[in-house]
Order: structure tokens, then C-alpha cells, then sequence
């Protein structure tokens, strides 16, 4: 199986390696990144393909369904947390980007299986940081199929992790300084549609319009 990659390497060392040697050597000296980009592990979404980016421009944190979990400081282990402090602590990336996107296996998990498998799994403890998301729908009488309901979870998803970035003091004293910009964006796997979600009240936004 990893023969296909090896081809591939070569064909980057041969190809856009060589082609950019120059750029990429005064990259390796230091990473002056504008965006930390929030996303799934999901092997669909690649966001320098999606934003035509360059290696150097995007710090990716990826994680199961892009969460933020809130600011904790008790004796975890806090991968995203971490990467977040590396990322604005230290290299004073200006802008925080959560991207969500259609067809998240973890916001599905959430929603249709949050009620009936066991919590005591990864991915269930790690699912409970936007357990809220889950009562946006009612796993007896959701069509698997329904993809505005689950749409409209990922981006409710999208909205806590928002909040959440709010709980970290140095990500809340750099929002309030004007120094740092968060966003929250939503992108359709199937469409390739791309849309804004916003912050803190995307909650009870969507809340209202899935009692409508
Ligand atoms: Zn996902």
C-alpha cells in the first residue's frame, strides 16, 4: 500500500521540491504562518487543496470532528491545547480559523449514537466537548440521509468550538487587543460549498430554527 505513496514522494522531490528549492530552504529557517486552521481528521478534507495554499501558510490542528475543547489545566493530555499555545503564544498567528464540514463521521457518531453506545471510548469522551449538538436532533426519527439536520450540527459544532477558544486567556486578551481574529467556517464535502458560521450565537440560532 505505502508503494503508492513512495511514488508520490518521488514525484514531489522531482517535481515541486526541486521547482521551489529556493522558497522552501528560507521556509526551513522559521514558520511564519496566518492562519491556524482548525479540522477533522477526515481523509476527504485537505485545506491546502481547498484554499490553493502553499506549505508555510496554514497551521493545520487537526482532530476528530475539528473540536476546541474549553481551556483546562489540570494534568491531561492537551494535544489541540497545546498546538494552540505554540501557534499564538509563540508564533503570533493573527487568525484562528474552525473549519466543520458535511458528512462528519464524529458530529454523525454524536448525534445517532451518543444515546446508545457506551461512553467510555475516545471518541465518545472526546464527542462530549459539543455534547449539547446532540439534542439538535432525535436519533429514533432522523433519516440517516438528512444532511441540512447534520449540516446544521456541524456548524452548531463549529459555534462551541468558537466559544470555547474564548475560555483561553491568551487567545480572549489577543480577541479583545484586536491582535487576534477568530472564525468559523463550514465546508459541504458533496457541494463544495463554503459558508460562515457564526460565533457564540450559533447555539441558540440553530436551536430556534430546528424547533421552528
Ligand atoms: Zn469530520
Amino acid at each position: 500500500m505505502s508503494d503508492k505513496l513512495l511514488a508520490g514522494y518521488q514525484r514531489f522531490k522531482n517535481g515541486y521540491f526541486a521547482e521551489n528549492r529556493e522558497k522552501l530552504r528560507q521556509l526551513a529557517e522559521q514558520q511564519r504562518p496566518n492562519h491556524v486552521l482548525i479540522t477533522c481528521c477526515d481523509a476527504r478534507m485537505e485545506p491546502a487543496l481547498i484554499f490553493d495554499t502553499a506549505p508555510g501558510e496554514l497551521f493545520v490542528v487537526r482532530n476528530v470532528a475539528n473540536l476546541v475543547p474549553p481551556y483546562e489545566i489540570e494534568g491531561s493530555y492537551h494535544g489541540t491545547s497545546a498546538a494552540l499555545e505554540f501557534a499564538i503564544t509563540v508564533l503570533e498567528v493573527p487568525e484562528i480559523i474552525v473549519l466543520g464540514h458535511s458528512r462528519c463521521g464524529g458530529i454523525r457518531s454524536l448525534v445517532m449514537e451518543s444515546k446508545r453506545l457506551p461512553q467510555d471510548t475516545f471518541i465518545a469522551r472526546w464527542m462530549s466537548i459539543v455534547a449539547p449538538v446532540a439534542s439538535l436532533a432525535d436519533p429514533e426519527t432522523l433519516d440517516p440521509n438528512d444532511h441540512a439536520t447534520f449540516n446544521r450540527c456541524e456548524q452548531a459544532a463549529v459555534g462551541y468550538s468558537l466559544r470555547n477558544l474564548m475560555t483561553y486567556p491568551w487567545i480572549r486578551s489577543r480577541v479583545e487587543a484586536g491582535t487576534l481574529s477568530l472564525k468559523g467556517w463550514h465546508y459541504n464535502i458533496f457541494t463544495g460549498a463554503l459558508k460562515q458560521v457564526h460565533d457564540q450565537d450559533t447555539i441558540s440560532t440553530i436551536v430556534e430554527e430546528a424547533q421552528d
